[in-house]
């Protein structure tokens, strides 16, 4: 068989580490420093343009080595997943659908000109990571807890000149990450400053590249230092609601007509993420509120927020992503006005407590569902 070859998780060399030398802190202390903390082992499998894959290498988490030329680090050359492995309350090890977040990396890798790969084969490497780590680093002592998985793939070619990378390197490690509990007042938006915008229509930011989230930054930090948590990031002239920081957006409200919507961005302009937590909420919401609640993806501007808070139809919204998970919003503010979002009588909003409540079933393994894939 000549030609490069493909990326093959059975051909997986493993060197295991000592598992005896790092002992697995408490949840809280693992995430107070500086520094994420990683389980024993990672997984890299190095490409070249001319050999192909390499056999990929379950090894102890480690530094990387790369020259000072290489491709990412001048010309942003990557690209990344995020999904976590939950310990059940039922005590098994799952993964939530591990097969679409493969299936984004992929699109996002082919996206910057990074190698491509059957996205299985990136799926079973997860699994051969946590098959590996779970159980030490996810004790079945601690149902509930959850560690975050986090694939990678960069241009390493040591040659400095805009051009696809003729060499890459794929790793993944898993980590502890802070519950980022949602805040019991709700989280605040703040709409993105009129000079900045996250994406635009033909652009990437429909891809997980990390050329979407340094440039991110300076409105985010000027948001939390007016005490806001995330950026509402708005689009064109009318004002789109497109994304909540890196988590997708969903507003419930009263339509003009009185039927219930919940109402969130298309992908079709490719101006979001395809989120796995949106795909999945609005998926449970069709079959789950039928009737009830109609589930809606189109494009609506923050002044159609605007106007439904006015006329007291607002009755919902929340922030949806692997990180912040589900998260209520309590409070918008648009240049000058302020949208109170009413939260119910606990810490949500009823529809948001449903869609949370039926996502953590399937991922702690209280409901058993396809999407709960056990390790
Ligand atoms: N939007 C952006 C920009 C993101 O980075 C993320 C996190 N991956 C999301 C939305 C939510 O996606 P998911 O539900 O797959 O975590």
């Amino acid at each position: 068989h000549s030609g490069p070859a493909p990326l093959d998780a059975s051909k997986l060399i493993v060197t295991l580490a000592d598992l005896t030398a790092r002992a697995v802190p408490d949840e809280v202390a693992a995430c107070t420093g500086t520094e994420t903390i990683c389980t024993d082992h990672m997984i890299t499998a190095a490409w070249s343009a001319t050999a192909g894959w390499s056999a990929p290498e379950l090894k102890p988490y480690g530094p990387l080595t790369l020259m000072p030329t290489a491709s990412v680090l001048h010309y942003a050359t990557e690209c990344f997943e995020g999904l976590k492995a939950y310990r059940g309350h039922d005590g098994r090890l799952r993964l939530f659908r591990p097969d679409l977040n493969a299936k984004r990396m992929l699109m996002s890798t082919l996206r910057i000109s990074l190698p491509s790969f059957p996205p299985e084969e990136l799926e079973k490497l997860i699994l051969a990571l946590m098959a590996l780590d779970g159980p030490k680093w996810l004790p079945a002592s601690r149902p509930g807890s959850y560690l975050y998985l986090r694939p990678a793939v960069i241009g390493t070619q040591p040659q400095l000149g805009v051009q696809a990378p003729r060499e890459a390197l794929l790793f993944i490690t898993a980590s502890f990450m802070p519950r980022m509990d949602a805040p019991p007042q709700g989280l605040k938006l703040h709409t993105n400053p009129e000079d900045m915008i996250r994406a635009w229509v033909g652009g990437f930011g429909y891809a997980k590249v990390g050329a979407n989230y340094g440039p991110s930054l300076l409105a985010t930090n000027e948001a939390r230092e007016r005490g806001f948590g995330q950026i509402l990031w708005l689009y064109g002239p009318e004002g789109f609601c497109t994304e909540a920081g890196a988590s997708n957006f969903f507003v419930v409200w009263r339509s003009k007509t009185g039927r219930l919507e919940m109402v969130t961005a298309p992908l079709d302009d490719k101006l979001i993420l395809d989120g796995v937590t949106r795909r999945s909420v609005v998926q449970l919401a069709r079959e789950r509120l039928a009737g009830e609640v109609e589930v809606v993806e189109r494009k609506y501007t923050i002044d159609e927020v605007v106007e439904a808070d006015k006329e007291g139809r607002l009755v919902e919204a929340f922030a949806a992503g692997t990180a912040f998970f589900i998260c209520p919003v309590s409070q918008i503010r648009h240049r000058d006005t302020d949208i109170h979002i009413p939260m119910g009588k606990g810490s949500s909003g009823a529809y948001t407590a449903k869609v949370k409540g039926w996502m953590t079933d399937i991922m702690y393994g209280n409901e058993q569902h396809p999407w709960g894939v056990v390790v």
